[in-house]
């Protein structure tokens, strides 16, 4: 016990250890502030059929536009965000803000949200979508919501129940970051999945390396078998898309095809688009 409390003091006088607490305690408290400043933002990373090279929808990213320290990228915040629970005003934000961007654009485009195991887990999140949905007038086909394994990880039941009342009003759902963490077969078996996006660590290798490359081409054939869609993200180079398309992946997104961009960029994308 002697050793354990050692251990601690030694831990609790830690500079780097503390610095980095405080900076923690320091995002928090601001991003408190900031939701209601209004000092979010979306951008939106375009996605097109890799057969047609149609642009199909866009994935909404969300951006901490801080007053001082300039653009915050989500992988800064989003974990304290979930640690804190301040995710659930600020997951609550991002539905709402994409859905009533997204009613927007051409009829035939949706728009992906990423959704957090804690906003299903602690709050009634499906009545939460049908609520925007009946305000913003998206169609809930035109709405795709993208979870990770982690959601399915925690208790499986309120994600169950969460998943099959999407599925019931026509909202799509993606299984994000596919192929890393605690993928189970089992989840795309018993879930209600329209779609899984293979993670970029593979897209990123696929040109270079065979074992990527095998493991993209057996993702893609389970996908066909259980009549899933695929998409690839991160998609950087020619040469990635071209041995995607021939792998048979129905779907990409990445900064060969677009990088995310600010809603007031949208119109002349798609409008350059129509012009190809
Ligand atoms: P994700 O959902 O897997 O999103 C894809 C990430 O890859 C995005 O990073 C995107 O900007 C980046 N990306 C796109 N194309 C390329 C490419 O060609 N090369 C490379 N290297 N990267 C590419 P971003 O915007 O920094 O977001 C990171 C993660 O933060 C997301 O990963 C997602 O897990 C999370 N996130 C973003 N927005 C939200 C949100 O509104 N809610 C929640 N819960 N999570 C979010
Ligand atoms: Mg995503
Ligand atoms: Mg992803
Ligand atoms: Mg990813």
């Amino acid at each position: 016990a002697a050793k354990e409390a050692g251990r601690d003091a030694v831990r609790f006088f830690d500079p780097a250890m503390e610095e980095a607490a405080n900076h923690k305690g320091q995002i928090l408290g601001e991003m408190r502030q900031s939701i209601f400043n209004n000092e979010f933002v979306l951008h939106y990373q375009p996605q097109l059929d890799l057969s047609t090279e149609k642009l199909i929808g866009f994935e909404a990213l969300v951006r901490w536009k801080h007053p001082k320290r300039g653009m915050i990228p989500p992988l800064d915040f989003i974990p304290i965000a979930e640690e804190s629970g301040l995710i659930l005003p600020l997951g609550s934000w991002v539905l709402e803000q994409a859905c009533l961007e997204a009613a927007k654009w051409p009829a035939n485009t949706y728009v992906a949200v990423n959704v957090s195991a804690i906003q299903i887990e602690r709050s009634d999140f499906l009545s939460e979508v049908k609520a925007v949905l009946q305000r913003t007038q998206l169609p809930p086909e035109r709405l795709e919501i993208e979870i990770t394994e982690s959601v399915l990880m925690t208790d499986q039941t309120p994600a169950f129940s969460f998943l099959m009342g999407l599925k019931e009003i026509g909202v799509k759902i993606a299984l994000d970051d596919f192929g890393t963490g605690f993928s189970s077969l089992s989840y795309l078996q018993n879930l209600p999945l329209d779609k899984i996006k293979i993670d970029q660590s593979f897209i990123n290798l696929s040109d270079t390396d065979d074992k990527a490359c095998a493991i993209i081409r057996t993702i893609t054939q389970l996908a066909e078998a259980l009549q899933l869609n695929t998409i690839a993200e991160g998609i950087e180079r020619n040469g990635q898309y071209k041995l995607l398309s021939e792998l048979g992946v129905n779907s990409g997104q990445g900064y060969w095809y677009a990088r995310p961009m600010p809603a007031e960029e949208i119109t002349a994308f798609i409008e350059g688009k129509k012009a190809l």
